[in-house]
């Protein structure tokens, strides 16, 4: 879908300009590193693990509660109460080296192993101790009740893990419960950032109103790193064309893909484009995106190094940075589909976009009797940051219609 827009003599449809993008990329996350496991999450698996040994590594109870012989409860009931001999303990962190026979019980802890004998665990809300060394049971038990078998969880030889996982927290401790020390990932996608623009400064060293402070070195660079990528920051380059090329021929030496914000447009201030042009081939694959906001961003290959050339507004900034640079990291480190955090939720008024734009409307959540609901921030600008720090996430308005009709259900990706 093409349009003329600001100067744009087409705009590209965001999917396609996408799967441009991405194809200009053709031998990601080749390159690994080897890393503590407790340094291991957020990072994606370079290998497949496998399960060296069973888990659990013998049969365990998992209530309080007496270890039996289920045949000897097959007849309890209410009416016919057993009466059992408490003939010995399982407790946790000890070896159990008696054996239960028939008539006997022995008291087991949640987690300990159940000792030889018993194929049942009895809980113990549901026997009656009349003495220390008796128990009344009124109901029957199955075998394998209450107690996870050996190798029930993990058995030797199951590939736990695959490659290209991004690791999560509770992955950490199946490798730790493995006996596993360290784990091979791919490394980390490096992410030059760098900001044009003569108007800005770190800081505001004076009182000139012009100036305006570079916020999207620091925002695109806590965004890498939230999505398992390490920043390399090139600094505020001033809107000067072969200080412009000079950085990015050096960032393309280092980085894996670079993020230059600012000067992204058609005006004649705007002189990324042509830079990222000179830098390197091929250069701009796509610039102009049918979307709002971010519609200026360009898309680039120099040197096989994906370049993004993001519009300065900072929403904007971010939005280019979620639509295409988070898809480019994940294949920049070969993991597996990692899906975006979503919730489903009823507009509480007509959610408006821009006809002809795949529009991302920031709205705000509230959770309500009938699940949650989501409202627009007042403003959708890109030029008004709470639009985008206010929200809890964005809808996304379809090019065709422009627009989501109040009451309806929709997805909202979650910014958090
Ligand atoms: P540009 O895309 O260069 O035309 O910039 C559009 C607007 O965003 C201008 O008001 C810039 O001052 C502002 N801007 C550009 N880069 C940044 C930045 N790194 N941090 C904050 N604002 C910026
Ligand atoms: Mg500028």
């Amino acid at each position: 879908m093409n349009h003329s827009h600001e100067g744009f003599q087409n705009l590209t449809n965001v999917d396609v300009a996408l799967a441009r993008f991405l194809q200009s990329v053709r031998k990601p996350g080749t390159q690994t590193e080897s890393v503590l496991v407790a340094q291991s999450s957020v990072r994606v698996l370079a290998e497949d693990v496998v399960a060296k040994s069973e888990i659990p590594n013998s049969d365990r109870s998992v209530v309080d509660g007496f270890a039996v012989k289920s045949v000897d409860t097959q007849v309890a009931s209410d009416r016919n109460i057993l009466v059992l001999r408490v003939a010995g303990e399982s407790r946790l962190g000890k070896p159990c080296t008696g054996t239960v026979r028939n008539g006997c019980a022995f008291a087991i802890a949640t987690g300990s192993i159940v000792p030889k004998g018993a194929d049942c665990v009895l809980p113990v809300e549901d026997v009656r101790r009349l003495t220390r060394h008796k128990i009344a049971v009124s109901n029957p038990a199955k075998p394998g009740e209450n107690l996870l078998r050996k190798g029930e969880d993990l058995t030797r030889g199951k590939v736990v893990l695959t490659r290209g996982r991004l690791l999560r927290a509770e992955d950490l401790g199946v490798l730790k419960i493995l006996g596993i020390k360290r784990v091979r990932v791919v490394r980390k996608p490096r992410v030059a950032i760098l900001s044009t623009g003569n108007e800005l400064v770190d800081s505001q060293q004076s009182k000139l109103s012009s100036q305006i402070v570079d916020i999207n070195r620091l925002v695109l660079s806590a965004k890498v790193k939230q999505f398992g990528g390490m920043p390399i920051d090139y600094g505020i380059v001033k809107d000067r064309k072969e200080l412009i090329i000079e950085t990015l021929r050096e960032a393309v030496k280092i980085a894996d893909m670079v993020l230059v914000s600012g000067g992204s447009s058609v005006g004649p201030k705007d002189l990324v484009p042509s830079c990222v042009n000179a830098a390197g081939k091929p250069g701009m694959l796509v610039h102009g995106v049918a979307m709002r906001p971010a519609m200026p961003t360009g898309l680039a290959s120099v040197s096989g190094v994906p370049v993004i050339s993001l519009p300065g507004f900072p929403v904007s900034a971010t939005f280019a940075f979620l639509i295409f640079g988070r898809p480019m990291m994940t294949k920049l480190s070969g993991a597996k589909s990692v899906p975006e955090a979503k919730l489903q939720a009823r507009t509480l008024e007509g959610v408006k976009g821009v006809k002809g734009y795949r529009t991302f409307i920031r709205v705000v959540l509230k959770k309500s009797d009938e699940g949650f609901t989501a409202r627009p921030i007042y403003s959708q600008r890109a030029s008004v940051m709470m639009s985008l720090v206010a929200a809890d996430g964005y809808v996304v308005v379809p090019e065709k219609s422009g627009l989501i009709p109040k009451g309806r259900l929709v997805d909202v990706t979650l910014l958090t």
